[in-house]
């Protein structure tokens, strides 16, 4: 597997961010480090290289120069992209356990199936690193919560894509995690308030390139200090990624780089029986198979 990520020294250092491939033993290629390697720059100078790049990045994996390797410790992953051009777009209620279990808070009983994708989105700032921390926001709400996600990576730019040449139009798969203040959400009515609160975006651990995965037929899960919270599986999804991408493009230019999170499945915290909010101290981890784990610790603020 090709783990694409954005990196940074361990501790201080004076370099600015990297990309490279996280390799299997917990050694880093430091792409920069590799003369006229593609996307010396950052992760968008590589995705906007197309498939030539990708595949230059995949031999220097496979046959990483001495010179370029950072030894496990050495480094800590920031997001892959760690500063969205644009406004992460998001899909609401698409998985149709999510869709009840959100009903069933408001006393609805017979769930409607959406017509179309619901979409919103969160600020580029909201975006945070693998580990790094999510603020309590005490005071701000009382009901944050925790939603995984399965993350696109566009790849091509498109307009009015069509659903059979979605995928042409993806760079790969990431994990994120949609922090939302329910209440906030609910009092709003517009749901960007709740979604969109400082450092409620945490996106990684590292991009899978999208022909190594097959991101519509794989498990999704996640534990809150160690519980199962959330199970399942994204062939659930009831607009599935093919979809979102034709639905978001209609008259809208997608653009290499964008980041779209695509919904969320049934186990969120405040459809729990009795509802559980998170808590400073709470360490979330948000699994993906054939992607890995996004871990991030809520702390007081
Ligand atoms: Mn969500």
């Amino acid at each position: 597997m090709t783990r694409l990520a954005t990196f940074t020294e361990a501790q201080g250092g004076t370099k600015g961010p990297r990309i490279g491939c996280v390799l299997e033993d917990g050694r880093m290629l430091d792409l920069s480090a590799v003369p006229g390697a593609p996307g010396a720059g950052d992760m968008l100078t590589l995705i906007e290289g197309g498939p030539a790049a990708l595949a230059a990045v995949r031999a220097l994996a496979a046959n990483p120069p001495a010179a370029a390797i950072q030894p496990a410790g050495s480094w800590r992953l920031l997001a892959p992209i760690p500063r969205p051009r644009r406004n992460v777009f998001c899909v609401g209620r698409n998985y149709m356990d999510h869709v009840a279990e959100g009903d069933r808070t408001r006393g609805i009983t017979q769930s409607e199936l959406p017509k179309y994708p619901q979409f919103f989105t969160k600020a580029p700032d909201c975006v945070i690193a693998p580990e790094d921390w999510i603020p309590a926001h005490a005071g701000v709400t009382n009901w944050l919560d925790y939603e995984v996600e399965l993350a696109v990576i566009i790849g091509t730019a498109g307009r009015d894509i069509p659903k059979e040449k979605a995928l042409d139009h993806v760079f790969g798969w990431t994990i994120g995690n949609d922090v939302t203040g329910r209440d906030l959400q609910r009092r709003y009515g517009q749901w960007f308030k709740g979604k969109s609160l400082d450092r409620s975006c945490p996106l990684g651990p590292w991009i899978v390139p999208v022909d190594e995965l097959d991101g519509l037929n794989t498990g999704i899960r996640l534990f809150v200090n160690g519980e199962k919270r959330q199970d399942s599986h994204t062939s659930k999804m009831i607009f599935d990624v093919k979809e979102i991408i034709h639905q978001l493009s209609i008259g809208f230019t997608l653009r290499p780089g964008d980041v779209i999170i695509t919904g969320t499945p049934e186990g969120v915290g405040y459809a729990m029986q009795p509802p559980k909010t998170l808590q400073p101290g709470d360490v979330i981890e948000c699994e993906i198979d054939g992607i890995g784990r996004l871990r991030n610790v809520v702390q007081a603020e």
